[in-house]
Protein backbone atom coordinates (compact mmCIF):
# COMPACT_ATOMS: atom_id res chain seq x y z
CA UNK A 1 0.00 0.00 0.00
CA UNK A 2 1.00 3.90 -0.38
CA UNK A 3 1.14 5.03 3.26
CA UNK A 4 1.05 8.62 4.47
CA UNK A 5 1.73 9.57 8.34
CA UNK A 6 0.52 12.90 8.90
CA UNK A 7 2.71 14.29 11.41
CA UNK A 8 4.68 18.22 12.59
CA UNK A 9 7.64 15.65 13.54
CA UNK A 10 9.31 12.89 10.83
CA UNK A 11 12.19 12.54 13.67
CA UNK A 12 10.12 12.03 16.56
CA UNK A 13 10.19 8.49 17.89
CA UNK A 14 6.97 7.55 17.01
CA UNK A 15 6.89 8.72 13.53
CA UNK A 16 10.49 7.37 12.85
CA UNK A 17 9.48 3.86 14.15
CA UNK A 18 6.03 4.24 12.01
CA UNK A 19 7.85 4.78 9.05
CA UNK A 20 10.42 2.41 9.70
CA UNK A 21 7.83 -0.39 10.61
CA UNK A 22 5.84 0.28 7.02
CA UNK A 23 8.77 0.35 4.88
CA UNK A 24 10.48 -2.41 6.61
CA UNK A 25 7.04 -4.27 5.21
CA UNK A 26 7.31 -2.97 1.78
CA UNK A 27 5.03 -0.48 1.85
CA UNK A 28 5.76 2.84 0.25
CA UNK A 29 5.57 5.68 3.25
CA UNK A 30 5.95 9.15 3.43
CA UNK A 31 5.86 11.37 6.12
CA UNK A 32 3.41 14.95 5.69
CA UNK A 33 3.60 17.61 7.91
CA UNK A 34 0.00 18.30 9.17
CA UNK A 35 0.28 21.81 8.28
CA UNK A 36 1.45 22.06 5.03
CA UNK A 37 -1.58 21.03 3.64
CA UNK A 38 -3.94 23.46 1.29
CA UNK A 39 -7.59 22.29 1.47
CA UNK A 40 -9.56 23.03 -1.82
CA UNK A 41 -12.95 22.78 -1.49
CA UNK A 42 -15.05 23.05 -5.08
CA UNK A 43 -18.22 21.94 -5.74
CA UNK A 44 -18.05 17.55 -6.61
CA UNK A 45 -14.42 17.83 -6.23
CA UNK A 46 -12.91 17.94 -2.15
CA UNK A 47 -9.04 18.29 -3.31
CA UNK A 48 -5.75 18.80 -1.28
CA UNK A 49 -2.52 20.34 -1.85
CA UNK A 50 0.91 19.25 -0.05
CA UNK A 51 3.39 22.36 -0.67
CA UNK A 52 1.42 24.08 -3.01
CA UNK A 53 1.37 20.50 -5.69
CA UNK A 54 -1.90 18.90 -5.80
CA UNK A 55 -1.12 15.45 -3.77
CA UNK A 56 -0.40 12.25 -4.88
CA UNK A 57 -3.08 9.21 -4.57
CA UNK A 58 -2.92 7.68 -0.78
CA UNK A 59 -4.76 3.96 0.19
CA UNK A 60 -3.84 4.89 3.71
CA UNK A 61 -3.75 7.46 5.96
CA UNK A 62 -2.39 7.67 9.60
CA UNK A 63 -2.69 10.79 11.35
CA UNK A 64 -0.48 11.44 14.28
CA UNK A 65 -2.29 14.91 15.38
CA UNK A 66 -1.08 16.57 18.41
CA UNK A 67 -3.25 18.58 20.92
CA UNK A 68 -2.20 21.40 19.69
CA UNK A 69 -2.76 21.68 15.72
CA UNK A 70 -6.52 19.56 16.71
CA UNK A 71 -8.36 22.06 14.57
CA UNK A 72 -6.18 22.32 11.37
CA UNK A 73 -5.08 18.73 12.14
CA UNK A 74 -8.86 17.33 11.85
CA UNK A 75 -9.25 19.42 9.35
CA UNK A 76 -7.01 17.29 7.17
CA UNK A 77 -7.62 14.68 8.13
CA UNK A 78 -11.55 15.32 6.94
CA UNK A 79 -10.25 16.56 3.92
CA UNK A 80 -8.93 12.91 3.27
CA UNK A 81 -12.39 11.20 4.34
CA UNK A 82 -14.00 13.37 1.24
CA UNK A 83 -11.40 12.18 -0.87
CA UNK A 84 -12.46 8.66 -0.04
CA UNK A 85 -8.85 7.66 1.58
CA UNK A 86 -8.87 5.04 4.51
CA UNK A 87 -8.16 6.98 7.74
CA UNK A 88 -6.93 4.83 10.61
CA UNK A 89 -8.28 7.43 12.98
CA UNK A 90 -11.51 9.22 11.35
CA UNK A 91 -11.31 13.47 12.09
CA UNK A 92 -14.62 12.79 14.41
CA UNK A 93 -13.19 10.15 16.32
CA UNK A 94 -9.93 12.56 16.90
CA UNK A 95 -12.17 15.17 17.78
CA UNK A 96 -14.09 13.85 20.22
CA UNK A 97 -11.56 12.18 21.90
CA UNK A 98 -9.51 15.24 22.04
CA UNK A 99 -11.50 16.79 24.74
CA UNK A 100 -11.43 15.00 27.96
CA UNK A 101 -15.73 15.92 28.78
CA UNK A 102 -17.12 15.02 25.24
CA UNK A 103 -15.27 11.72 25.29
CA UNK A 104 -16.42 10.64 29.04
CA UNK A 105 -19.94 11.83 27.57
CA UNK A 106 -20.04 9.70 24.63
CA UNK A 107 -18.30 6.47 26.96
CA UNK A 108 -20.83 7.30 30.02
CA UNK A 109 -24.19 5.83 27.35
CA UNK A 110 -22.79 2.35 27.46
CA UNK A 111 -21.97 -0.24 29.73
CA UNK A 112 -18.20 0.52 30.41
CA UNK A 113 -16.59 2.01 33.90
CA UNK A 114 -15.48 5.79 33.78
CA UNK A 115 -14.97 7.85 37.44
CA UNK A 116 -17.64 9.70 38.47
CA UNK A 117 -17.24 13.17 36.91
CA UNK A 118 -19.76 16.56 37.06
CA UNK A 119 -19.11 19.91 34.76
CA UNK A 120 -20.31 22.85 36.43
CA UNK A 121 -20.18 26.34 35.67
CA UNK A 122 -22.54 28.44 38.01
CA UNK A 123 -20.42 28.93 41.38
CA UNK A 124 -24.04 28.27 43.43
CA UNK A 125 -23.97 24.68 41.82
CA UNK A 126 -20.11 24.03 42.64
CA UNK A 127 -20.60 22.60 45.98
CA UNK A 128 -23.64 20.16 44.70
CA UNK A 129 -21.44 18.87 41.75
CA UNK A 130 -18.49 18.06 44.13
CA UNK A 131 -20.40 16.45 46.96
CA UNK A 132 -22.47 14.26 43.95
CA UNK A 133 -19.28 13.11 42.61
CA UNK A 134 -18.27 11.48 46.37
CA UNK A 135 -17.33 14.90 48.22
CA UNK A 136 -13.19 15.87 48.89
CA UNK A 137 -10.73 15.03 48.11
CA UNK A 138 -11.77 15.62 44.49
CA UNK A 139 -9.71 15.91 41.15
CA UNK A 140 -10.34 19.25 39.01
CA UNK A 141 -9.07 18.53 35.69
CA UNK A 142 -8.74 20.90 32.60
CA UNK A 143 -11.31 19.99 29.46
CA UNK A 144 -8.15 19.69 27.30
CA UNK A 145 -4.71 19.62 29.77
CA UNK A 146 -2.59 16.76 28.67
CA UNK A 147 0.59 14.89 30.12
CA UNK A 148 -1.02 15.51 33.60
CA UNK A 149 -0.61 19.25 33.53
CA UNK A 150 -4.08 21.16 34.66
CA UNK A 151 -5.06 17.93 37.10
CA UNK A 152 -5.28 18.98 40.36
CA UNK A 153 -6.10 17.19 43.43
CA UNK A 154 -8.45 19.41 45.69
CA UNK A 155 -8.26 17.76 49.71
CA UNK A 156 -11.05 20.17 50.61
CA UNK A 157 -14.29 20.90 49.12
CA UNK A 158 -13.14 25.26 49.99
CA UNK A 159 -10.06 24.42 47.93
CA UNK A 160 -11.95 22.68 45.51
CA UNK A 161 -14.24 26.01 45.00
CA UNK A 162 -11.16 28.33 45.06
CA UNK A 163 -9.63 26.56 42.31
CA UNK A 164 -12.70 25.85 40.24
CA UNK A 165 -13.88 29.42 40.58
CA UNK A 166 -10.38 30.67 39.48
CA UNK A 167 -10.09 28.50 36.15
CA UNK A 168 -13.75 29.27 35.06
CA UNK A 169 -12.85 33.03 36.08
CA UNK A 170 -10.05 32.83 32.99
CA UNK A 171 -12.21 31.22 30.79
CA UNK A 172 -11.16 28.03 31.30
CA UNK A 173 -13.86 24.90 31.64
CA UNK A 174 -13.10 21.61 34.26
CA UNK A 175 -14.16 18.79 35.14
CA UNK A 176 -14.79 17.75 38.42
CA UNK A 177 -13.98 13.80 39.30
CA UNK A 178 -14.52 11.45 41.92
CA UNK A 179 -11.10 10.79 43.37
CA UNK A 180 -10.29 7.07 42.93
CA UNK A 181 -7.90 7.03 45.93
CA UNK A 182 -7.52 3.19 45.77
CA UNK A 183 -6.32 3.63 42.66
CA UNK A 184 -3.84 6.62 44.01
CA UNK A 185 -0.66 7.20 42.09
CA UNK A 186 -1.15 4.41 39.43
CA UNK A 187 -3.04 4.05 36.25
CA UNK A 188 -2.72 1.55 33.34
CA UNK A 189 -2.07 2.23 29.93
CA UNK A 190 -3.89 -0.03 26.70
CA UNK A 191 -2.21 0.20 23.33
CA UNK A 192 -5.44 -0.78 21.06
CA UNK A 193 -4.76 -1.86 17.29
CA UNK A 194 -8.34 -2.73 15.83
CA UNK A 195 -10.19 -5.21 18.09
CA UNK A 196 -7.46 -6.08 20.58
CA UNK A 197 -5.07 -4.71 22.84
CA UNK A 198 -1.97 -5.11 21.27
CA UNK A 199 0.20 -3.98 24.48
CA UNK A 200 0.25 -2.74 28.01
CA UNK A 201 1.88 -1.06 30.98
CA UNK A 202 1.38 0.13 34.59
CA UNK A 203 2.75 3.54 35.05
CA UNK A 204 3.15 4.65 39.09
CA UNK A 205 3.89 8.09 40.16
CA UNK A 206 7.07 8.62 42.55
CA UNK A 207 7.16 10.07 45.59
CA UNK A 208 3.89 12.02 46.93
CA UNK A 209 2.57 12.70 43.55
CA UNK A 210 -0.70 11.40 42.92
CA UNK A 211 -0.41 11.67 38.83
CA UNK A 212 1.42 8.81 37.24
CA UNK A 213 2.05 10.42 33.76
CA UNK A 214 6.17 9.67 32.27
CA UNK A 215 6.33 13.53 32.40
CA UNK A 216 5.53 13.59 36.13
CA UNK A 217 8.09 11.52 36.69
CA UNK A 218 6.34 8.31 36.37
CA UNK A 219 7.72 4.85 35.82
CA UNK A 220 6.42 2.01 33.96
CA UNK A 221 6.39 -1.69 33.90
CA UNK A 222 4.20 -4.07 32.04
CA UNK A 223 1.57 -5.76 32.82
CA UNK A 224 -0.60 -8.64 32.03
CA UNK A 225 -4.51 -7.31 31.81
CA UNK A 226 -6.88 -9.02 32.80
CA UNK A 227 -9.83 -10.40 30.90
CA UNK A 228 -12.25 -7.59 32.27
CA UNK A 229 -9.74 -4.75 31.90
CA UNK A 230 -8.49 -5.81 28.34
CA UNK A 231 -12.42 -5.71 26.81
CA UNK A 232 -12.79 -2.47 28.54
CA UNK A 233 -9.97 -0.67 26.57
CA UNK A 234 -11.12 -2.56 23.30
CA UNK A 235 -14.76 -1.15 24.18
CA UNK A 236 -13.33 2.56 24.90
CA UNK A 237 -11.66 2.92 21.76
CA UNK A 238 -14.43 0.92 19.61
CA UNK A 239 -17.06 3.42 21.22
CA UNK A 240 -14.86 6.48 20.48
CA UNK A 241 -14.47 5.19 16.46
CA UNK A 242 -11.04 5.08 17.52
CA UNK A 243 -9.01 1.92 15.63
CA UNK A 244 -5.86 3.07 17.52
CA UNK A 245 -6.44 4.13 21.09
CA UNK A 246 -4.56 4.79 23.80
CA UNK A 247 -6.89 3.87 26.60
CA UNK A 248 -5.63 4.73 30.27
CA UNK A 249 -8.09 3.21 33.04
CA UNK A 250 -7.63 3.97 36.92
CA UNK A 251 -7.88 0.22 38.66
CA UNK A 252 -10.75 1.05 41.03
CA UNK A 253 -12.21 -1.54 43.46
CA UNK A 254 -15.39 -2.36 41.53
CA UNK A 255 -13.49 -2.73 37.76
CA UNK A 256 -11.49 -0.43 35.20
CA UNK A 257 -12.32 3.14 34.81
CA UNK A 258 -11.64 4.63 32.05
CA UNK A 259 -9.96 8.11 32.06
CA UNK A 260 -9.43 9.09 28.64
CA UNK A 261 -9.06 7.73 25.08
CA UNK A 262 -5.86 9.13 22.97
CA UNK A 263 -6.03 9.10 19.33
CA UNK A 264 -2.22 9.35 18.87
CA UNK A 265 -0.76 7.46 21.56
CA UNK A 266 3.19 7.82 22.03
CA UNK A 267 4.86 4.55 21.20
CA UNK A 268 8.46 5.28 23.04
CA UNK A 269 7.21 4.03 26.06
CA UNK A 270 5.26 1.16 25.37
CA UNK A 271 7.75 0.07 22.88
CA UNK A 272 10.67 0.03 25.46
CA UNK A 273 8.29 -1.21 28.78
CA UNK A 274 6.51 -3.86 26.95
CA UNK A 275 9.94 -4.36 24.10
CA UNK A 276 6.94 -5.52 21.33
CA UNK A 277 6.86 -3.99 18.23
CA UNK A 278 3.82 -2.11 18.11
CA UNK A 279 4.34 0.14 15.46
CA UNK A 280 4.54 -3.16 13.11
CA UNK A 281 1.01 -3.82 14.61
CA UNK A 282 -0.57 -0.88 13.51
CA UNK A 283 0.67 -0.80 9.72
CA UNK A 284 -0.39 -4.36 9.92
CA UNK A 285 -3.86 -3.60 10.71
CA UNK A 286 -4.14 -0.68 8.98
CA UNK A 287 -2.69 -2.88 5.46
CA UNK A 288 -5.23 -5.39 6.17
CA UNK A 289 -8.08 -3.01 6.30
CA UNK A 290 -6.78 -1.28 2.95
CA UNK A 291 -6.31 -4.66 1.04
CA UNK A 292 -9.66 -6.36 2.53
CA UNK A 293 -11.43 -3.22 0.79
CA UNK A 294 -9.55 -3.80 -2.57
CA UNK A 295 -10.78 -7.90 -2.35
CA UNK A 296 -13.78 -6.82 -1.55
CA UNK A 297 -14.63 -4.45 -4.18
CA UNK A 298 -13.22 -7.05 -7.11
CA UNK A 299 -15.52 -9.99 -5.30
CA UNK A 300 -18.20 -7.81 -6.06
P1 LIG B 1 -3.67 13.81 31.20
O1 LIG B 1 -4.52 13.66 30.00
O2 LIG B 1 -3.11 15.19 31.36
O3 LIG B 1 -2.67 12.69 31.35
P2 LIG B 1 -5.32 12.42 33.12
O4 LIG B 1 -6.77 12.64 33.20
O5 LIG B 1 -4.86 11.16 32.44
O6 LIG B 1 -4.66 13.68 32.43
O7 LIG B 1 -4.72 12.47 34.59
C1 LIG B 1 -3.32 12.44 34.86
C2 LIG B 1 -3.01 11.44 35.96
O8 LIG B 1 -3.65 11.79 37.19
C3 LIG B 1 -3.51 10.03 35.65
O9 LIG B 1 -2.55 9.31 34.89
C4 LIG B 1 -3.73 9.43 37.03
O10 LIG B 1 -2.52 8.91 37.57
C5 LIG B 1 -4.15 10.64 37.86
N1 LIG B 1 -5.62 10.74 37.94
C6 LIG B 1 -6.40 11.37 37.02
N2 LIG B 1 -7.71 11.30 37.37
C7 LIG B 1 -7.77 10.61 38.53
C8 LIG B 1 -8.85 10.21 39.39
N3 LIG B 1 -10.12 10.52 39.10
N4 LIG B 1 -8.52 9.51 40.52
C9 LIG B 1 -7.23 9.19 40.80
N5 LIG B 1 -6.18 9.56 40.04
C10 LIG B 1 -6.43 10.25 38.91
Amino acid sequence: MKLCILSRNANCYSTRRLREAAERRGHETRVLDTLKFSIDLEEGDPDLYYRSKSLAHYDAVLPRIGSSITYYGTAVVRQFEQMDVFCANSSMAIANSRDKLRCLQVLSRHQLGIPPTTFVRDRKDILAAIERVGGAPVVIKLIEGTQGVGVILADSVKVAEAIIETLNSTQQNVLVQKFVAESRGRDVRALVVGDRVVAAMRRVAQGNEFRSNVHRGGLTEPVELDEKMAETAVRAAQVMGLRVAGVDMLEANDGPQVMEVNSSPGLQGIEECSQLDIAGAIVDYIAAQVNFAEVDIRQR
